[in-house]
């Protein structure tokens, strides 16, 4: 299970977990009522449910959590960008369990009060910049999803980059240079790319069926940084909104929704796979196994 195991890479990783309040919502296919300690619990009455798992995790945070105290949370790691770190976020849950909520926050831009984590840790990468005498800062975005292993910039107006490759560099790293990379310098250049970033997201292949769900989507912000005595400094943080992880049962799923849930349910025991490679130090990580950890891997690492 992935919460278990990114819960063995102590220190490096950090486990969070967001429980959303209730929802009334026609739109979440199950039956929520609330718990004696105020959290969700989810019950499907005609699957009987005889294990009882523990989870662990850093900290947990209840219904009523604003975003700004989940941003608290998460600031320091991703301000560690601005030293040269790279830094990843993933939000890993079933869908409807508030990933987009928490990444990007409630569609309706900048006049919106709940900002996500997206867009706060970028607000919060110009502070840092503007503040920072002895150091020039660069920041530069690119956004692509990943359905059924390919990649698709979110960024560019030309539709026909639908398939983005995926190169390895002389570092070894895996990038996508034909992604569009976009410099940003203020947070309303930010909120402009998220906006239209996900209206391609809402009109690529995705979209039919609430099935944005079906594909992880990538934020990568590159910080390039240059002091006053010329040392350079290169690193970058990646804010991943990854597909639901509920299971598809297979007998249930054909066509179109088998392969989906197929190419979930890889990439998400591919990223499980590199971080218990990484947990146990294995000399053989293994990043090639999906575009997801292609992707990734400079974080992860
Ligand atoms: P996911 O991306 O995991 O599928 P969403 O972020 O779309 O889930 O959340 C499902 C619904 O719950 C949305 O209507 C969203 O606005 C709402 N929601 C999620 N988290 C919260 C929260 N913390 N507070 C208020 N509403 C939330
Ligand atoms: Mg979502």
């Amino acid at each position: 299970n992935l919460y278990n195991m990114l819960q063995e890479v102590r220190g490096n990783i950090r486990v969070f977990c967001r429980i959303r309040p209730l929802m009334n919502s026609k739109s979440i296919s199950s039956i929520e009522h609330v718990g004696n300690d105020g959290s969700i619990m989810v019950c499907d009455p005609y699957k009987p449910q005889t294990t009882r798992k523990i989870f662990q995790f850093n900290q947990i945070f209840g219904p009523t959590t604003t975003q700004d105290e989940i941003y608290r949370e998460t600031q320091s790691l991703i301000r560690s960008v601005m030293d040269g770190y790279n830094v990843c976020i993933l939000a890993y849950g079933q869908t409807g369990s508030g990933k987009t909520h928490t990444m990007c926050g409630p569609s309706g831009g900048l006049s919106s009060n709940d900002l996500g984590i997206n867009y706060m840790a970028l607000n919060d990468l110009f502070t840092i910049s503007t503040s920072r005498e002895d150091v020039k800062y660069d920041i530069r975005v690119q956004m692509v999803e990943i359905y059924n292993e390919q990649v698709r910039d979110l960024l560019s107006e030309d539709t026909s980059s639908t398939k983005l490759d995926i190169r390895s560099s002389s570092n070894g790293l895996f990038n996508l240079p034909d992604a569009k990379m976009c410099p940003v310098q203020s947070p309303s250049d930010v909120m402009t790319l998220m906006l239209l970033g996900e209206k391609h997201r809402a009109s690529g292949p995705t979209a039919m069926n609430n099935r944005s769900s079906r594909s992880h989507s990538i934020l990568t912000v590159h910080v390039n940084g240059k002091d006053i005595s010329g040392n350079v400094s290169c690193s970058c943080l990646h804010l991943v909104d990854l597909a639901g992880s509920e299971r598809v049962d297979r007998s249930e799923a054909t066509g179109d929704r088998l392969k989906e849930a197929q190419h979930i349910n890889k990439s998400l025991s591919c990223l499980g796979d590199v971080i218990t490679a990484l947990a146990q130090k294995n000399s053989h990580i293994p990043y090639r196994n999906s575009k997801l950890t292609q992707l990734l891997q400079s974080s992860l690492g």
